[in-house]
């Protein structure tokens, strides 16, 4: 069996365990990468990326690739369910299928020499002998544990935080990709409701969120599937012209929306958690995976500088990225509430100020423009 002593051993193949092993692998530090999942998996409809992760995808060699299979972005409008609202400049945003996105990762960790193991579904970690256990019974000891696991983490569950199950936030969101001429991001609100598309490629595809705040038993998949006539339903103060033309053949998903709360620290021993393991949160702002991209790219960095001392990279990790993950956990949540308005009052107040300030793309762009690289190296100088 490999010896992966001097490896960072990184839990889960998504998008912060892919991003996390190019950081490492770029920078000379070793590193392992163990999924629980076989290798051919789907990875969800579509996603978008800001300036904040895309200047470090850059910085990974992955931009210019994935920038050629996107649709690129400067602009966003927003309207009611029946007239627009506001027009405004965006810094640069990408928007793409989510499986273009992970395809790159996994090139380019090959790329650099990575080996993710697959099959590989966590059981045990033993803290004092820096040694993980998989359920196929393999074992490694490794230099150090990332936990890339997702939201379902069962590393943050037994280390971090126990009795905190993610809990139903009470939105539940329609995710799907069909046919239609739209050219930006465009944003419906309603009230408890909010239908965001943008067109993912050149070719008219064009993907779809539509968000509702429901009361709604989920069952243990947090999915189910769904019909076009079940979207209409849910969505029916909208115009239906709002969705791009979907297949009838297609199968369509409603996902619950599950959160859980901020842990009061990132690190634990010899456990670093990352990405959607360590702070998931509602996608409103369009930052979960985001902010698993700045997670991953900042921990490479301390590890850098670090990699003798990893109680110390741990502690600069932990420092600069609990400030910026919580801010934007409760932000995200705050959009829900400002795009789910139903007060008439409120909804005037709120289209007024989107209408005739900048205040919706300033937000945006004081998120945007946040350069991971250069705070973590400010703060590690
Ligand atoms: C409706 C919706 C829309 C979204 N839209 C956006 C968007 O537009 N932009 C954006 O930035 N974010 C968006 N997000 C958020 C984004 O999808 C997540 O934040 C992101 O996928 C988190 O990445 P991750 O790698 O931390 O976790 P995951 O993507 O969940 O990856 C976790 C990985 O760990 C593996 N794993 C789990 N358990 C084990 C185990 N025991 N052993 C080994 N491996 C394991 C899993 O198989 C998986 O591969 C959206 C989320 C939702 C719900």
């Amino acid at each position: 069996m490999s010896d992966y002593r001097n490896h960072i051993g990184i839990i889960g193949g998504g998008i912060a365990g892919l991003t996390l092993g190019c950081a490492l692998l770029k920078q000379g530090i070793p590193a392992i990468i163990f999924e629980k999942m076989p290798e051919e998996t789907s990875h969800g409809a579509a996603i978008s990326l800001s300036s904040n992760a895309l200047r470090l995808l850059d910085r990974l060699e992955i931009y210019n690739d994935l920038k050629n299979q996107s649709f690129v972005h400067s602009a966003a409008s927003i309207q009611g369910p029946q007239k627009e609202i506001s027009s405004f400049q965006t810094p640069e945003v990408l928007t793409t299928r989510r499986q273009t996105l992970m395809s790159l990762l996994y090139s380019r960790y090959i790329d650099l020499g990575g080996v993710i193991l697959h099959h590989h579904d966590f059981a045990s970690f033993d803290v004092a002998k820096c040694e993980v256990t998989f359920t196929n019974e393999n074992k490694y000891i490794l230099k150090h544990l990332a936990a890339c696991d997702g939201i379902r983490s069962s590393i943050r569950d037994t280390f971090f935080a126990a009795n905190q199950d993610p809990k139903y936030s009470g939105y539940s969101a329609w995710r799907g990709i069909g046919k239609s001429n739209l050219q930006k991001i465009h944003f419906a609100l309603g009230p408890d409701s909010h239908i965001v598309s943008y067109p993912i490629n050149k070719e008219g595809d064009v993907s779809f969120v539509a968000v509702r705040k429901e009361d709604y038993q989920f069952k243990e998949s947090w999915k189910e599937e769904g019909s076009i006539s079940d979207l209409l339903d849910d969505f029916s103060t909208y115009d239906s012209k709002i969705f791009p033309a979907l297949e009838d053949s297609e199968t369509l998903y409603k996902w619950g929306i599950y959160i859980r709360p901020p842990l009061k620290s990132m690190i634990s021993k010899n456990i670093t958690l990352l990405g959607d393991a360590a702070h998931p949160m509602v996608p409103f702002l369009g930052q979960g995976a985001c902010m698993a991209i700045e997670d991953s790219y900042s921990f490479a960095m301390a590890c850098r500088e670090h990699i003798f001392n990893m109680a110390n990279a741990q502690e600069a990790y932990d420092y600069v990225r609990s400030k910026r993950t919580k801010k934007i956990q409760q932000l995200s949540m705050m959009q829900g509430k400002v795009y789910h308005l139903k007060n008439p009052i409120l909804v005037a107040m709120r289209n007024a100020a989107m209408r005739y300030t900048n205040i919706p793309g300033n937000d945006l762009k004081r998120i945007h423009d946040y350069d991971a690289h250069d705070e973590m190296q400010m703060h590690l100088a």
